[in-house]
Order: C-alpha cells, then structure tokens, then sequence
C-alpha cells in the first residue's frame, strides 16, 4: 500500500462536544420538565455540566469502558450523559423505560451497568427491578420534579455542584480533566438493546466513530440536513436508538435542541413547537397521527411556519398521512427507514431529481417508501436461500445492509445469524427495491402472510385500509388456514362514531389489490395492542384471532 500522507484523527464524541463549547457557546438547550416549566441552557453551561458529570462519576470510581446507565426522559441532563459519558471514556447505555421491569433487570445486568442515572419521577419504575440489579452501585437521581433525594442514591445537581471546573480558554484543546485524553474512535460509547420481540433483548454498543458518521451523514442537505439554523424536537425518545441521533447531530452544527420531557400527547408537542419555532421534530407514526388529528380540528391555532421538515420513521408512514400533512396543513414530510442495529439511520425517502420531473404521484410514492439508502449504508435484498434478488420493484426478500454504523455483532453470541459470512446485517424487513434504488418495505420477515406459495404484504393492506375514511387504524396478520396455511385477518380501529361494512372495505381494498389478497375476517377492536416502542404487537392479536378461520372452517 502507498499509504496517504493525512491523520489518522479520531472521530469522538469529543470532538462534538469541544467544537459545541469553541464555536457555538450561546447556542440553545430547551428543556420541558413534569410540570411543564421550560428551562434553558446553552451549549457552554451544557459543556461545563458535561464535565462536572465526568468528574463526579470519577470520583465515584467510573473508569474507562464502565457503563453508566440512564432511566429517563428527553432532557438537558439525559444530553449530558450522552455527551459527557462517552467523552470522559466510559459508555452510556440508555434503558427504554417501556420495558418490563424483569427485561430492565436483565439489560441492566447484562450490560453490567455500573451507575444509573434515574429521572425522580421514575424512581417507581426502578423500585421495581432495583432488588434484581447485580453491578449498579450508584443511583443518581435526577430531581426533575424537584422533589427530594433519599439516601443511600445521590442527588445529579449536587453531585456536579461539589465539582470544580476551571474555566476554559477558547480553543479545541481541553485543559487537563475527564476529557482530555480522547477514546479510541473505535471504542464504545453508548449501548442500545433492540426491543427483543424474540429472545432476549440484544445489545448493540455504538462506537464513538459510528457516532459521529452517523451524525455527519444525517447533517448532510440530501439527508435529514442539520444547520446551526435549525430548531430541533426530538420525540423519539433519548431510550429509544440514541433519539436517532438528533442530540449529537445538533451538537455537530450547533443547532438548537427542544426537549420535550414526558408529556408526548398532541396538543403539548404541538404548543411546543409553535413556541420555540421548531424546524425539525422526529418520531414515530402514532405520534403523527395524533398531531394531524389535533391540527385538522383546530387547524388556525398553532403557528408552524417555522417548521422545514418533521422526521417519521421507526414504523411505516401511511401514504395517506404524508399526503394529509402536506396538502391540509402545508407541511413537509420525511419519511425514514432504521433500526437499533443501525445507529439507526438507514434510509430516507428524498426525492431525487429524476423522480420529481416525472411528475404525477411519482414524487409522493418515493416519499412513502422508506426510501434511498443514506451515504455509506448499503442495501440488498436476497430470497430464502441467500441469493441476491433484482431491483425490479416487484420482487420480495429480506433487506440486507451494511455501512460503518451497522452492527457488525451483538453484545453477546445471540442472534449471530443475523450476520452473514460477507459482511451483511440482516435486517428481518421483507422488502422490494425499485430500479432507482427506494426501498419499499412490505413486511417484517415474521409478519409477511404466506399464503399457499404467495406472500401478502399485511403493511400494504393496513396502508390501504388506514386510507379509508371510517378507519383510524387497522393491523392485518396471519390467520391460521386449514387449506392455504395463512390468511389475513384485519383487526380495524374505528374513527369514534363511524364504522364500515366488510363489503365496503372488501370493495376498497379490492380497487388495489388481487382478490386473493383480501381479508378472510375483518374485526373491530378497540385499540391495536403496541409494544415497548410502540409498533404494532401483532403476536398478541394473533394469539386471540388467530385460529378463528380454522374454526369457521373457510376455504379462503
Ligand atoms: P425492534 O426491531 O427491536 O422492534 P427497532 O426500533 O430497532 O426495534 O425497530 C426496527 C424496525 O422497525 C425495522 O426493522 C422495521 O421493521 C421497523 N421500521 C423502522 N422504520 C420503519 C419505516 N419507516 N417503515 C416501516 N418500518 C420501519
């Protein structure tokens, strides 16, 4: 090799917090806490509280490679640990707390956190697995709603205020502390556990390099594009897949961040939004549903115009809602594909020059996919066998990827058939790729209805239902069959006060999809069961209807 003459600098979260405090000190961290009060800080305090974090955990015994675990909402403080943690060498490993306490127990323990920081008004939920924990020995309160802190755990605000920091000149070089010896690119720097829909919950410990690409490639303009300009809500949750990325994306550009903390209904994010002129807000479709609904009742009451784009990824966006957004309240939707195994951006649905002058839905079904892989994510999809399948549109097969923000293993040798032997994660998505490179997710591998040797995509029947007017949603699974082996079965949530005949929806359906592809039974429920991260949990309907056409005994 003619080896090129350049650094081999290493790309740390260091780097993003140094250049936050060196070039954009004023720039803005929003906070809304329990009782709705909205706090600020900037860039700089958040550096100084980053490091005051660092000392103390030191002084606690966290070393280099120890987790330090956090039980919390979106907030300056779940910031600084993401921020702080990795920087001072150790790794921050977000707890989703909509998981079980035994599965918290578990990751916890897995993991071997050594410290979890614990936002107060979720001290109820940590009770509950407390007695289980083998490795934490410190609990460090965060007081978000300003109620005392009981021994033996420890209180966040006093723990940074019995710290010192001298003050810093300006300039990248940190003076002598927790943060001036720079990690190893390669080293980790927080760890997410997927939700574990099957086995154990598995861990993915991101790198301080993955990190930072990540948050370069989502900076991009042909991407989510982040500017210093940008006001940033991120919904998702900081437990959930490092928020998307969003808190280091905006540490990278200096943008401003808005926390939401726990109130996640409609009207509270919207209010937020209008009141800090959010450019970009991130979360999952059920969020959104929510949001459209609020703004098609009362559509004049909150000023969006600040708003450039609002991220949906983490479950398919209807077409219907994106459509909705744009032409009934004027605002633009991107639509984003990923996954905890990919840090997690993978795709998003930009439409491309060449789309766009085709004018017609053209650019509206690109903008419903899940779209074009982001820079340095690359995407197959191969069949049962393993063969790598055309980008014909119409083909099904599992998605492949791989880029440097792809795990490459999990935490532990479970799940180890996820990789295969030339270097792809295999995702469990059942998807199509057209000739200009959009993914089209029609299922997940373990939902997709097999219906004597055909596959129905029970994601293209919910899009196609929740599109009709009576239908506020619908989950389609796999009903057993006596004859064809699987067929759908749609469990549908009316619109308060409106209802459908299952002809009705047979005819709707039937204007875009094959007979065959129609629903064998149709039931009303009250609300479609979700799990941790708020996808549909369609074991559980399976587990109530699924045998309900063998019983009808129906020949499909
Ligand atoms: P888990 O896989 O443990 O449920 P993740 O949050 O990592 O947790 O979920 C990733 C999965 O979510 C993807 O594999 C895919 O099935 C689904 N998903 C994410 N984004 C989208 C999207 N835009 N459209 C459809 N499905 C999506």
């Amino acid at each position: 090799m003619f080896a090129g003459t350049m650094m081999g600098f290493p790309l740390t979260i260091n780097h993003l917090l140094e250049r936050g405090r060196a070039l954009f000190p004023e720039a803005e961290v929003v906070s809304r806490g329990p009782d709705k009060r909205v706090r600020c800080q900037s860039y700089e305090e958040t550096y100084a509280r980053a490091e005051r974090l660092a000392r103390a955990l030191g002084r606690l015994g966290v070393k280099t490679g120890d987790r330090v675990a956090t039980l919390s909402w979106n907030h300056a403080q779940h910031l600084e640990c993401y921020l702080g943690v990795p920087a001072m060498g150790a790794v921050v490993h977000t707890l989703n707390i909509r998981l079980h306490p035994s599965e918290l127990a578990y990751i916890a323990n897995h993991a071997r956190d050594v410290a979890i920081v614990v936002d107060r008004t979720l001290l109820p939920l940590l009770e509950k697995f407390r007695g289980a924990l083998e490795t934490v020995k410190h609990v460090i309160v965060v007081r978000d709603d300003g109620g005392p802190v009981a021994a033996p755990d420890l209180d966040y605000e006093a723990l940074l205020a019995a710290e010192t920091v001298a003050p810093h000149a300006p300039g990248f070089t940190p003076p002598a502390g927790p943060f001036s010896e720079l990690p190893d690119e390669n080293a980790a720097a927080m760890i997410c556990y997927t939700s574990g829909t099957t086995g154990h919950p598995k861990g993915v410990a991101y790198s301080h390099r993955s990190t930072v690409l990540h948050a370069m490639a989502g900076s991009m303009r042909d991407s989510i594009g982040v500017s210093g300009d940008d006001v940033i809500l991120p919904v998702v949750p900081m437990f959930h897949a490092a928020a998307w990325g969003f808190p280091y994306m905006a540490a990278l550009n200096g943008a401003k961040l808005v926390f939401p903390g726990p109130h996640l209904d409609a009207e509270s994010l919207l209010d937020l939004m209008a009141s800090e002129r959010v450019t970009i807000a991130a979360g999952v479709p059920t969020i959104w549903n929510g949001i459209l609904a609020r703004l098609d009742a009362e559509p004049k009451r909150w000023d969006l115009s600040a708003m450039r784009t609002m991220i949906i990824g983490g479950a398919a966006a209807p077409k219907s809602m994106i459509a909705a957004f744009e032409e009934r309240h004027g605002l633009v939707v991107t639509h984003a594909w990923g996954m905890t195994e990919t840090n997690p951006l993978g795709t998003l649905a930009l439409v491309r020059p060449k789309i766009r002058a085709r004018g017609g839905v053209a650019a509206l079904e690109a903008r419903a996919s899940q779209g074009l892989p982001v820079p340095f994510v690359e995407t197959r999809h191969v069949d049962d066998a393993g063969r790598v399948l055309p980008w014909d549109a119409a083909t099904m097969g599992e998605l492949e990827v791989r880029g440097p923000w792809v795990a490459k293993s999990y935490m532990s040798d479970e799940g180890a058939d996820r990789f295969t032997s030339d270097g792809w994660f295999k995702t469990g998505d059942i998807v199509t790729i057209d000739a200009d490179g959009y993914v089209r997710i029609t299922d997940r591998s373990k939902d997709v209805i097999k219906s004597g040797g055909e596959w129905i995509s029970s994601v293209a029947l919910e899009n196609a239902l929740m599109a009709h007017p009576a239908i506020l949603e619908a989950a389609v699974f796999a009903g057993r069959h006596d004859k064809w082996g699987e067929r759908p079965i749609a469990a549908i949530v009316y619109k308060p006060g409106k209802t459908a005949t299952n002809d009705e929806l047979a005819a709707h359906l039937g204007e875009q999809f094959p007979k065959y592809w129609l629903p064998d039974l149709y039931v009303a429920i009250e609300q479609v069961p979700r799990n941790s991260t708020g996808k549909f949990l369609k074991t559980k309907l399976r587990d109530t209807y699924g045998d309900a056409l063998l019983t009808k005994g129906s020949g499909g």
